[in-house]
């Protein structure tokens, strides 16, 4: 077997000046990081309440690590489950106020297993075209029907269940909540309202949304009041500051889970440390109303900041604000002169985001200081801002 043709794979991916390069850290993820040697004020961290460095979760961590060890083990049916694995299960359903809740050890694994386990051929996948790659590639696994609707459109994705949901067994209607690379939320109401009309479950990835909207942090659908999402996804990796994934929902489809899904069957139970840090994030995330108020504050300061410089920057609620720029090289060069000025807000570019639509991606967090933003927003004043919001075209993938 030979390898040779990665040499030319590899020269592709140049060519299309799509190669990436890693920059290591030489601090902890926080508001301010040290980046090659740099201080810089961070806007690229998904660590949105700024839990990381927190003292109460570093301990839970290591008191986890002393009673509990370093690994669990085994997987989770065999033996790998441990008290602090079921409670934190518990704490997840509290939070998102759902009979049970299921843990993955990421996000992603958790639609990769989930997907395939609740469809396969005969039934019907109606999927937001700027869904999480996860969702994308669960649905490839599971062999359904996939029909992909443009983003936020409830009458295409009406359409699609009008013509296709009688000759489908079952139907899903799959979309993030808050999405990723645009900062805006999925109309959940009325998708809840077509998950009922045409009898089919509504799946909602919110592993941008936990912890950071609504007024107990349980997501997005609980800051638009809609109660009847019936799979709840999310990640713990996040607003969270550990990793992991999870499932919340009724007592039947977390034990149906904890049988059909293969990522969960077959993967070994999530490691002590990580849970404990998870659950005390959860702990404290939920004592810590001002947590998700500071947030509320920084970004939407932020974006009011943006919009008096001139960019074309949405009023919103989430923390994940969109810089459009337009050209790729464009949005690269964009992102070195705010480095130069020790401010890190990283370019997204294809294949992340459709071709034309490269854009800065702030992410705000809860422990940005005032300084943190005025530092950046001066920044910003160095360059000049695009005539237009972005042009919206379709994700190839
Ligand atoms: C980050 C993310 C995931 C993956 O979660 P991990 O725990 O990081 O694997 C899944 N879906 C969405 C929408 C995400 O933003």
């Amino acid at each position: 077997m030979s390898l040779e043709f990665l040499a030319d794979e590899l020269e592709a991916i140049r060519a299309a000046n799509r190669w990436r390069t890693q920059k290591p850290m030489q601090s902890m993820q926080g508001p301010r990081v040290t980046r090659e040697g740099r201080r810089v004020v961070n806007f690229a961290s998904n660590a949105y309440l700024g839990l990381q460095a927190h003292p109460d979760i570093q301990v839970a961590a290591q008191a986890a690590v002393r009673s509990w060890g370093t690994g669990a083990g085994a997987s989770r049916l065999l033996a790998g489950t441990n008290e602090l694995h079921q409670e934190l299960e518990r704490a997840i359903a509290h939070l998102k106020r759902t009979e049970d809740a299921v843990l993955f050890s990421s996000g992603y694994l958790a639609n990769l297993g989930v997907l395939p386990a609740l469809a396969g051929k005969g039934d019907l996948i109606v999927s937001d075209e700027l869904n999480h790659a996860s969702l994308i590639d669960g649905c490839r696994l599971s062999r359904a029907s996939v029909r992909i609707f443009p983003h936020a459109d409830t009458a295409a994705a009406a359409r699609i269940l009008e013509a296709e949901r009688p000759r489908n067994r079952r139907a899903i209607i799959l979309t993030d909540g808050l999405f990723g690379m645009d900062g805006d939320l999925a109309p959940l109401g009325e998708l809840a309202r077509l998950a009922k009309r045409h009898d089919a479950i509504l799946y909602v990835d919110d592993a941008h949304g936990t912890g950071v909207l609504g007024e107990t942090g349980a997501g997005t659908a609980e800051h638009l009041g809609v109660g009847d999402v019936d799979v709840h996804m999310g990640t713990l990796s996040k607003a969270f500051a550990s990793e992991g994934g999870f499932i919340a929902g009724s007592q039947e489809l977390c034990d149906f889970l904890r049988h059909r899904a293969r990522s969960f069957v077959f993967s070994t139970a999530p490691a002590p440390a990580p849970v404990a840090a998870a659950l005390a994030a959860i702990n404290l995330a939920a004592n810590r109303p001002e947590l998700r108020a500071r947030l509320q504050e920084n970004q939407s300061r932020f974006r009011s900041g943006l919009r008096g410089l001139g960019w074309p920057v949405a009023e919103g609620v989430t923390p994940v604000i969109p810089i459009p720029i337009g050209p790729s090289d464009a949005a690269m060069r964009a992102m070195t002169k705010l480095e130069e000025q020790g401010v890190w807000v990283p370019a997204i570019r294809p294949p992340t985001v459709p071709e034309g639509t490269s854009r800065l991606r702030a992410s705000v967090m809860a422990t940005h200081e005032p300084r943190d933003l005025e530092a950046a927003l001066s920044a910003f004043q160095t360059l000049t801002p695009p005539k237009e919001g972005l042009p919206s075209a379709p994700l190839s993938s």
